[in-house]
Parts: structure tokens; sequence; C-alpha cells
């Protein structure tokens, strides 16, 4: 062992941090369909946004694509986490490929609502992050024009209903809580009558992740959400704990990734993880903390999770 004395750290480790139960099963939802087609097996979109996830399934025989279009005639093509719209399911039913839906829950639980909010008559407005796949798929549960997208509190100042007294709102599941409140309170003093979700869209695997970076953020000389930049919910943990009081909160990939040079000198270092990033990920981040600070570890739970959901009922029987 080295002569050199390691500097003392505290680790502040969030919990709960990482996988959610909808990754969790998506990720189940492909190694099944490996086991029970062989491979390959088609994805479409990256499963859950975590390169390592992706790569892990790459090889085992999972095939990523963007499009169906990409699917061979035949095929299993398994859809994303983040849920597809609904031309994605109706051309593969044309096609005849064996398709199995890893929509989380949750996000067909907002898909439902829109569709409600469509049947009632009602113009919907979507808080969420253009361009993002689940937006995409959310949007693409109603016909094109019923949904208005706003992603801050100005463009909720500026958006133009149709008719403000039929109206509803519904969100990405993976915002910031603090972010979506100040844009539902724009749309509320705007359109009193506008229709909120009965169960908040924000799941709670984003609040209690988002709760738990609070809490120790302001404790925090410096801190690492472990995560895939296209992860949403994992660049909303870095924002909300920079809001927090921890200004040097940075998001990251891998161990390799870690500036060293940044956490000289830092007393107290905080490591929280993405929903979409496995704990594996965490332990390397957190072995090689090991190998250059003498570290005093502090697991800072503010909730125990205790959801799991099936997986689809042709994958079981
Ligand atoms: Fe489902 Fe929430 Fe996990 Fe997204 S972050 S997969 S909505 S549980």
């Amino acid at each position: 062992s080295s002569a050199a004395k390691k500097p003392p750290l505290t680790l502040l480790l969030a919990s709960p941090r990482g996988f959610c139960a909808g990754v969790d099963r998506a990720i189940h939802i492909v190694e099944r369909a490996l086991e029970k087609f062989g491979a390959p097996v088609y994805v479409r979109h990256e499963i859950v946004h975590n390169r390592f996830v992706v790569e892990e399934l790459a090889r085992k025989g999972a095939v990523f694509v963007e499009e169906l279009n990409e699917v061979p005639d035949g095929a299993a093509v398994v859809f994303s986490a983040h849920g597809v719209p609904k031309t994605v399911p109706l051309e593969a039913k044309r096609r005849a490929l064996t398709s199995l839906d890893a929509t989380c829950p949750l996000v067909t639980k907002v898909h439902r609502e829109a569709e409600q909010h469509h049947d009632l008559g009602r113009q919907i407005i979507m808080i969420g992050h253009a361009g993002h796949p689940e937006v995409i798929g959310t949007i693409g549960q109603v016909p094109d024009g019923t949904v208005l997208l706003v992603g801050t509190p100005e463009e909720a100042a500026s958006v133009t209903p149709r008719d403000p007294d039929k109206l509803a709102y519904i969100t990405q599941t993976t915002l910031s809580v603090d972010d979506a409140a100040e844009v539902i309170k724009v749309l509320q003093s705007r359109f009193p009558k506008i229709v909120s979700p009965k169960r908040e869209d924000i799941c709670y695997a984003t609040t209690n992740r988002q709760a738990a970076v609070r809490t120790i953020a302001p404790r925090c000389d410096a801190l690492m959400v472990i995560g895939s930049p296209n992860s949403s919910n994992s660049s909303r943990l870095v924002e909300v704990a920079t809001r927090a009081g921890c200004s040097r909160s940075v998001l990251v990939q891998r161990a390799a990734e870690v500036d060293w040079t940044e956490l000289q000198g830092i007393e107290r270092l905080g490591i929280t993880a993405g929903a979409s990033a496995p704990e594996i990920l965490v332990e390397e981040v957190v072995s090689a903390v090991l190998e250059r600070f003498d570290v005093t570890i502090e697991e800072v739970r503010v909730t125990t999770e205790m959801v799991t959901f099936k997986l689809p009922q042709s994958l079981t029987e």
C-alpha cells in the first residue's frame, strides 16, 4: 500500500437512486425476449437512456434501431421504456412483426390521460422537453395538433389554446418537480378551468430521486450524478442538486470520466444516479473514490420504494 496518506472524505450517497421499476422491467423484457425468441431481438430506440445498459444488451444479441423500417420482416421488436406514438404498434402489426411493449406503465398512464382528454373534446398542453422520445410518444397518442408543447414558464405565458375552457395539461414523467410547478402555476393563473392530472404525471422515481439529492446537496462540496447526457431524469438531478446548493454538481457516465483535479481539497462528495443508471456504475465510481480518499460513507435515505411492474403476459406464459 502507498505510504502517502489519503485525504479524508465523507461520501454522501443519496437514496433512492438509480434503477426505477420501469427501467428494471424494460431491461427484463429485452432479456426475456432474447431467451424466448433467440438473437437477434430488435429494440426500437435505446431501451433506456444508458450506454452501458445498451452495450450489455447488444452483447447478448439485442440490435438497436431508431425506426421500424430498420427491422427485418418476421423479427421480434421491443419498444423502449419511453413509449411510442400510436403509429408504431400499428405499423408493427401491419408488418406482422412480433412486438413487445416495454413502455413504462407510468408513461402509459399519461398516454391514456391524453386519449381521455381528447375524447372529451379538451385540447392538451403537455409540459415537457421537445424532441425527447417520451414526449414524441405521448403527443402521438392523439391526432396531430391536439397537443401544445410547453417547456418553460415563458412558453406557458404565451401559449394560445383554441378554447381556454376546454383545456387540460399533462406532463413528461421525468421533469424537475420545481420547474414543472412554476409552469403549472402560470397555466392555472391564465386558464383557471384547466384540468390537471388526478395523480401527478411526474413519476414516483423522479420525485424520490430529486428529493434525495435535494437533501444531500446543501451538505456537499461537489456532487456527481451517474447517468447519460440523453437521460432526462439524470440531467434534472444535476439541476436540482445545483439549485439546492451544490454548485459543483456534474453528470458522469463512468469512473473514467471523473475529473479528479476538480475534487482536490473537498471534504464532502455527494453521489446519486439517474433512474436508467445501473448500481454497478455507482459501485465503479465509489471504488475509484475509495482509491484516492480515506472515505467515510454515509447513506442518506429519504424514502423506501416498493414499486414493481409485471412483465407482459406474452413473456411469462
Ligand atoms: Fe417509469 Fe418513472 Fe422509471 Fe420513467 S423514470 S421508466 S416513468 S418509473
